[in-house]
């Protein structure tokens, strides 16, 4: 029998796929697929060395097979002779338990069978730098409060349009693009979607906003904090709960249209914040985005402390209008399976238990967060994020056995750093 993708291959002329999966860290790794040889990959899956990725495999393991998802065909705007599918990890028959896409399907079942249903969207922030990455690449970008810069915008016109005229095609729906606060640094947004949908097109963004921006000279990055003295760049992802075609996070009756399952879901982040920071902010340059000195433009727009408010970009999370919230705590290097999946995780985990947010503050944190008590504080570097991820029962028994394999691959990297002899240090020790 003919397979549908050899059908739409086909009818929209596509000669290859990409079957992609994204692994621990973050990184899309892919085979390409002859057109003819689609059918065969759907039913077998394609055959990769898990233990030459970041999903802690070892070589004596069987094949790790990407089994290809048909409904999240994208085809690339800027070469469609190919199509992108994500995939599903396999090994011995059984789903692989670290796989970030399998988590993520897996808690997405679990929430339906609640009768629940999480819909995201995220505002992925980068920066358009040089091809050796030494700095943003337009040298006339140099106002310090560089945000909305129509000019700057504009001389990028080619590069941005060129990525929204994709998503236009693409059917995501795009809506606005600006330059964000920080030089050279953009921001693009299309619209929400159920949480699996959105972290497939997260995944693709990143790829084709590299992929765009390499045709047009420049190198588009998501790192956290490429530029100490600018505004980093961060991943908001804004969240609602729906149940059979309602969203259950509205309640008009509410000071600030927020239900009671709305404010416990928000507890369950609040609760699990932490240790949640090893997947949102998963790499040690995370820590120099967030708990960070002010910027040039007079903020940096990230949080510092585990806490909520209403229409405030100060906190970690912000509820800017009835039914939904923004979650500003995620980086651009934050894996767009294991964000949706860690959002997810922790805000069922604070509907069961019904946790309380605690208070919402109504204040400027950047200045006046001193003045209040007991508040909660964000990790201050990667090893602090996952020891607190270690310690954390709510998403051990929601993730599984990801979080082991997790911990042991970022604690390499986290020895691999500290194996790194910085400027910093030789610069204040060398005359101690
Ligand atoms: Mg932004």
């Amino acid at each position: 029998m003919t397979h549908e993708l050899e059908i739409a291959a086909r009818e929209r002329g596509i000669k290859y796929f990409l079957v992609s999966y994204t692994d621990l860290f973050g990184t899309q790794r892919a085979k390409l697929v002859p057109a003819a040889a689609i059918g065969s990959t759907c039913r077998n899956g394609a055959g990769f060395a898990g233990f030459a990725t970041w999903l802690d495999m070892s070589p004596a393991d069987a094949d790790l097979l990407a089994v290809p998802d048909p409904s999240g065909l994208i085809q690339l705007p800027w070469k469609p002779e190919v199509g992108w599918l994500p995939a599903d990890l396999v090994m011995g028959g059984k789903a692989v338990e670290q796989g970030p896409r399998n988590i993520l399907k897996r808690l997405i079942k679990e929430a339906a069978r609640e009768g629940l249903q999480m819909k995201s969207g995220v505002e992925c922030e980068f920066f358009l730098i040089t091809p050796c990455g030494s700095e943003p690449a337009d040298t006339a970008d140099k106002q310090t409060k560089p945000c909305y810069d129509q000019s700057a915008l504009m001389r990028r016109y080619d590069v941005i349009s060129e990525i929204c005229d994709a998503m236009l095609s693409l059917g995501w729906k795009p809506y606005q693009n600006d330059h964000e606060d920080a030089n050279g640094q953009f921001e693009m947004n299309w619209d929400y979607d159920d949480a699996l949908i959105t972290a497939d097109r997260h995944a693709f963004f990143k790829y084709m906003a590299r992929s765009i921006a390499e045709k047009h000279g420049f190198r588009a990055t998501f790192m956290p904090k490429p530029f100490m003295d600018l505004t980093g760049s961060g991943c908001h992802a804004h969240v609602s709960l729906w149940s059979g075609g309602q969203n259950v996070f509205a309640d008009e009756s509410d000071e600030i249209g927020m239900s009671r399952k709305g404010y416990h879901f928000i507890g369950g982040l609040i609760h699990s914040a932490d240790a949640l920071a090893a997947l949102t902010n998963p790499c040690v340059n995370s820590y120099k985005r967030i708990n960070a000195p002010r910027t040039t433009s007079g903020a940096t727009w990230a949080p510092n402390t585990v806490t909520y408010t209403g229409n405030n970009r100060t906190h970690m999370i912000r509820i800017p209008d009835g039914g939904r919230f923004e979650f500003r705590l995620a980086d651009g290097a934050a894996n767009p399976y294991l964000l949706q999946a860690g959002i997810l995780a922790a805000g069922l985990d604070g509907i069961r238990q019904q946790r309380d947010p605690g208070q919402r503050l109504d204040i400027n944190m950047y200045t006046d967060g001193h003045k209040v008590e007991g508040v909660k504080q964000l990790p201050l570097n990667l090893l602090d994020a996952l020891r607190a991820l270690e310690a954390s029962s709510v998403l051990n028994e929601a993730l599984g056995s990801f979080v082991p394999s997790y911990l042991k691959l970022k604690r390499q990297e986290w020895d691999d750093y500290c194996r790194h002899l910085t400027q910093w240090e030789r610069d204040t020790t060398l005359d101690c």
